[in-house]
C-alpha cells in the first residue's frame, strides 16, 4: 500500500479525521512537497537521539491529536540550542498536553523571515481549490489570498502568486533573494492534484511556508479529512 492510502487508513481506523502534524507531513512529502526534517519522540529516553539526528538550533513542538493552533496553548518552541534547553521544553510541553497519546516533534529550525502559506479546500460546486498567501499572523489580520479551481496549469500558479497585494514578498528585496518561483508553484499544482487524486481529503493547510533563502519548506501541516465518506 502507498504511503498516502496507509496514513489515511490508519486514521480512519482509530476514527480520527485529523491527521496529526507528522502524518500530514509524510503524506505531502510522498508528493514531493517540501517539509521540515524532524522526528516525533513520545519519551525523555528518545529525545537525545532525535536532538543528535536533527542538529541545532531546533523547535520542539507539541503533537497531539488535541494539538490545532498550538503557539496559542504555549506548545511550541523555536530555536533551541543545546541539551538543556531541549529537556525544559519537552517537559514543559508534555505536561501542557492532555489525553493519553500525546508526542513532541523535534524538528529542523528553518531560518527566514517571509512565511507565506498554501492549502486546499474541497468546494461542494467546484471541487478542489488551491489557494495562496501570505502566511503566519499575517494570514488572518491581512486575508490577502488567492484561489483557483484544481487542475492548476503553471500559468495559473504564476497568477495566483502575482494576484496577491503582497507580492513583492516573493521578489529580490532588503538583500532577501527571490524565492524559487518553480518550487512554489510546484507545491500549488502538487496541491491541486492530491485533491483531484484523493476524494477524502477535505483540507489541507500549510501554514507557514517559510522561505529558507530561496527555497519555500513548509513547517506546519494539517490535513482533515472528510467525514461524508
Ligand atoms: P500553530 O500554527 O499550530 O500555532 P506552527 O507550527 O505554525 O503552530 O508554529 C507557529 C509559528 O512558529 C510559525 O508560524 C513559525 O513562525 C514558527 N515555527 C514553527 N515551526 C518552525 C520551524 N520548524 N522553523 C522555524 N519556525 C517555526
Ligand atoms: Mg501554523
Amino acid at each position: 500500500m502507498d504511503t498516502t492510502k496507509m496514513i489515511i487508513e490508519r486514521a480512519l481506523s482509530q476514527g480520527r479525521r485529523l491527521l496529526s502534524e507528522h502524518e500530514s507531513k509524510e503524506l505531502l512529502r510522498a508528493y514531493g512537497i517540501p517539509v521540515t526534517r524532524e522526528v516525533e519522540v513520545r519519551s525523555s529516553g528518545d529525545l537525545v537521539d532525535a536532538l543528535r539526528a536533527i542538529g541545532f538550533p531546533l523547535v520542539i513542538k507539541g503533537s497531539s491529536p488535541q494539538a490545532a493552533h498550538k503557539s496559542e496553548q504555549g506548545l511550541v518552541k523555536v530555536d533551541i540550542r543545546n541539551d538543556h534547553e531541549a529537556v525544559t521544553a519537552f517537559e514543559e510541553i508534555m505536561s501542557r498536553m492532555e489525553g493519553g497519546d500525546k508526542a513532541v516533534l523535534v524538528q529542523e529550525m528553518v531560518k527566514g523571515t517571509r512565511e507565506l502559506m498554501a492549502g486546499m479546500t474541497r468546494d461542494s460546486q467546484f471541487g478542489p481549490c488551491v489557494m495562496f498567501g501570505l502566511g503566519g499572523v499575517f494570514t488572518e489580520i491581512l486575508k490577502d489570498v488567492a484561489f483557483r479551481v484544481a487542475p492548476l496549469e503553471k500559468r495559473d500558479a504564476m497568477e495566483m502568486i502575482r494576484e496577491i497585494r503582497a507580492n513583492r514578498i516573493v521578489d529580490n528585496i532588503r538583500g532577501l533573494p527571490a524565492a524559487d518561483l518553480d518550487r512554489l508553484i510546484d507545491i500549488l499544482l502538487k496541491l491541486g492534484e492530491i485533491g483531484l487524486k484523493n476524494e477524502i481529503i477535505k483540507e489541507i493547510d500549510l501554514n507557514p511556508i517559510i522561505l529558507s533563502g530561496s527555497q519555500p519548506i513548509a513547517v506546519d501541516a494539517l490535513i482533515v479529512l472528510s467525514s461524508d465518506t
